[in-house]
């Protein structure tokens, strides 16, 4: 059933609780029992994408029942694997290759029949690829607006966001009945993958045509951790001055720290590094407990995929570039020096 009733029930407890204590916020546990989130959860290829449960996280937040989400071929395994994550009760999965690829025209109808048949008052996908291609799509059927990229919760219907490059915070009020909601994924840790027991169930599929078709994809390949969810990162910039330097520094500096590798976007664009590592506003957002980087000035752009790293280390050999500005520890000098001098010293 579309489960209208149950969001215009929150939207009258939540006025009647204003109401009642004129000087208090109603606090997010008081509305929560009327609260169901869906946790929309990526996979590729049979695999459970565990970054993508700081939706799960994010929900619990909320409050309310968490219910996850996925659609794909031999998903039933996936499902079980999903199942055993702490906080969700339940799982939903449509077995169908059609959403293997996640494309928005045929998973945003099919999770916007979910949301329907479920009733559920709040979605939540990661900002990834996926969530930022997939979720308006759904936001736009439902006639709702999506709310982007969160970073804090401040109630069932007030959240956070930045704006203009990271350089400052919005907090939004949603009256919508329905919360279609984007998370950035490094301000949501990912929910535990063990200690949960969700009952899973099998949810409808529209079959909705796609117009479009997938080809194909090339994936770079990596042995090295994943860089958005890397606990160190080491980030190359246009300072590397080539695609040969950036190579022979910036790997052994990475494999001495168990790093991911990542780049500004002078880098990506001069063909240093491919795409996928960019860091940035326009590249991905990462929080590690290390941010080591070298011949990057720290430009906007570039601060606002990084600035909420742990520690923040930096080589230039401009002591006035504005990435010693947001730096814990700076060190001005030539990186073609200071970096293979700092990876020998971490080797030994
Ligand atoms: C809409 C928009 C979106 C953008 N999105 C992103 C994004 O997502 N990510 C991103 O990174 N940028 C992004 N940019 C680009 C951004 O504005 C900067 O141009 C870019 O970050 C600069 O990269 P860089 O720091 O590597 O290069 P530069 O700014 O050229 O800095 C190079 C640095 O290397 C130092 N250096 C040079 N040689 C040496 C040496 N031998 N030893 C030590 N230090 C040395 C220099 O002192 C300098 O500080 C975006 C721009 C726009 C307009």
């Amino acid at each position: 059933m579309f489960s209208i009733s149950r969001s215009t029930a929150l939207r009258q407890a939540r006025t009647s609780l204003r109401q009642s204590q004129a000087t208090t916020v109603p606090h997010v546990s008081s509305l929560a029992r009327l609260l169901s989130s869906l946790a929309v959860l990526e996979q590729r290829d049979g695999k459970l994408n565990t970054s993508s449960l700081s939706a799960v996280t994010a929900a619990q937040r909320l409050g309310g029942s968490v219910t996850g989400f996925l659609a794909g071929s031999s998903v039933k395994a996936v499902a079980e694997e999903a199942a055993k994550v702490k906080g969700l009760e339940k799982i939903i999965y449509v077995e169908n290759g059609a959403y293997d690829k996640g494309l928005p025209e045929n998973f945003a109808p099919l999770l916007v029949e979910n949301i329907k048949k479920g009733g559920f008052t709040h979605i939540l996908a990661g900002n990834s690829a996926f969530g930022k291609n997939v979720m308006p799509r759904a936001a736009a059927i439902l006639d709702t607006q999506q709310i982007s990229d969160i970073t804090g919760i401040e109630s069932e219907d007030t959240f956070t966001r930045p704006i203009y490059a990271g350089n400052a915070i919005l907090t939004v009020q949603s009256t919508d009945d329905i919360k279609i909601i984007t998370l950035r994924q490094t301000s949501f840790a990912p929910a535990e993958t063990e200690g949960g027991s969700a009952e899973i169930s099998e949810g409808v599929d529209p079959k909705a045509e796609s117009p479009t078709e997938w080809l194909s994809e090339d994936l770079a390949k990596s042995d090295r951790p994943e860089l958005a969810t890397a606990t160190r990162v080491v980030s190359g910039g246009r300072g590397l001055k080539s695609k040969e330097e950036f190579d022979r520094l910036m790997p052994p500096l990475a494999d001495a720290l168990g790093a991911a590798i990542g780049a500004s976007r002078a880098a990506v664009d001069s063909g240093f590094a491919d795409n996928s590592l960019q860091v940035g506003q326009t590249g991905k957002n990462v929080a590690p407990q290390l941010y080591l980087c070298a011949g990057i000035s720290g430009a906007i752009q570039h601060l606002a995929g990084m600035k909420d790293s742990k520690v923040i280390a930096a080589i230039n050999k401009d002591a006035d570039a504005p990435i010693f500005q947001v730096a814990d520890v700076g060190l001005v000098g030539d990186l073609f020096d200071k970096v293979p001098e700092l990876t020998e010293k971490l080797k030994a």
